[in-house]
């Protein structure tokens, strides 16, 4: 078949890498400028060269026998490597946490900043609006679940309520560089003040050297507060990281917020969707757990169920 996808993060890739290697024709559709989705990893040049800020996913963990074999082949190539700051079982991209789907999206030329508005079927095929003309056999629908519904409900109802039922959490993020090491000792912190989650973004294998931070606020905090501006915002984190440091923090070089507006899906049961008589699927995070690893196993579940069908 020839199968659309939209939203090229780990999960649109990992059913992708599947359907590609049974003889599929992928073609992958992404709103945004780069590889990443939620695994980002934000670039910012400074005098001293860039400093690099994985400011979605930190780290990741495998349960699953096949995700750990997937792990352990990005390790052979170098895309990924243990950080066992955050745990024996903890990983993160290598030099960045967007590596990894980097490295998954290069067979496909995704098309970049493309957003698809609206599916529309016509003849048997699917339609992308505002991206493609050409038509396709089945699509995939591989976003968030709030980017996800919109696009499924005309077509398959029961799809749309399920994505409706899985809401994210927001998260807005901080990400600072110092001019020197901050007086930390731990490259960690957990729930201090209105953190969630910050850590030494340079403490991570494969980083440079710049002292650089990731603040993540608590979920609470990001939605009370979903709608102020940036700089009020990293004031407010930077003064929990300070108060947790215990003394003043030098001035940082550079400051940026990034407001995740759907960071971490409640979560379902299902794996992945996929309504084979129109030959339309959903996948992500959204189908089972807010996690890396949930995200690659929906990919494959959707593959899966696509190549039995079609076996
Ligand atoms: P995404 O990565 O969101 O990919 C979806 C893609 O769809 C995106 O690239 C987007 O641009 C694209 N898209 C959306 N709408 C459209 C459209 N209309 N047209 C075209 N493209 C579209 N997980 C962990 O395991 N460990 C962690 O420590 C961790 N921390 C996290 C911290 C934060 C702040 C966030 C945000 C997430 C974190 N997660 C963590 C969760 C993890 O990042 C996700 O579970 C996983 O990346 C989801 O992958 P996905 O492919 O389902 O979705």
């Amino acid at each position: 078949m020839k199968i659309a996808i939209v939203g090229a993060g780990i999960a649109g890739l990992s059913c992708a890498e599947m359907l590609k290697a049974a003889g599929h024709q992928v073609v992958m559709f992404d709103k945004g400028r780069g590889a990443g989705g939620r695994m980002a990893t934000r670039r910012v040049p400074m005098p001293l060269g860039d400093v690099a800020f994985d400011h979605g996913a930190q780290y990741f963990t495998t349960r699953d026998a096949r995700f750990a074999a997937a792990v352990r082949g990005w390790q052979a190539s170098g895309v990924v490597a243990r950080w066992t700051n955050a745990g024996d079982d903890a990983w993160v991209g290598t030099p960045g946490m967007n590596a990894v789907v980097k490295a998954m999206a290069r067979p496909f030329a995704v098309r970049w900043n493309s957003r698809v508005d609206a599916l529309r079927r016509l003849d048997r095929l699917w339609f992308l609006d505002s991206v493609a003309d050409d038509g396709f056999e089945a699509v995939i629908v591989a976003t968030p679940a709030e980017q996800a519904a919109p696009l499924l409900v005309a077509h398959d109802p029961a799809m749309a309520t399920i994505a409706q039922g899985s809401p994210s959490a927001p998260c807005w993020t901080t990400m600072v560089a110092f001019p020197e090491r901050i007086a930390l000792a731990e490259d960690i912190v957990r729930d201090a003040g209105i953190i969630g989650w910050a850590a030494r973004n340079s403490a991570k294998p494969g980083r440079t050297d710049i002292e650089a931070w990731v603040i993540q606020a608590n979920a609470d905090w990001s939605r009370d507060h979903l709608e102020d501006d940036e700089t009020s915002v990293v004031d407010a984190m930077l003064s929990s990281l300070r108060a947790k440091a215990g003394r003043e923090l030098p001035d940082p070089t550079k400051r940026l917020g990034h407001r995740w507006r759907y960071a971490r899906p409640e979560g379902a049961h299902h794996g992945a969707l996929w309504n084979k008589t129109q030959r339309i699927g959903a996948v992500g995070d959204w189908l089972l757990s807010p996690r890396v690893e949930s995200a690659w196993l929906s990919g494959r579940m959707l593959a899966d169920r696509i190549l039995s069908i079609s076996r």
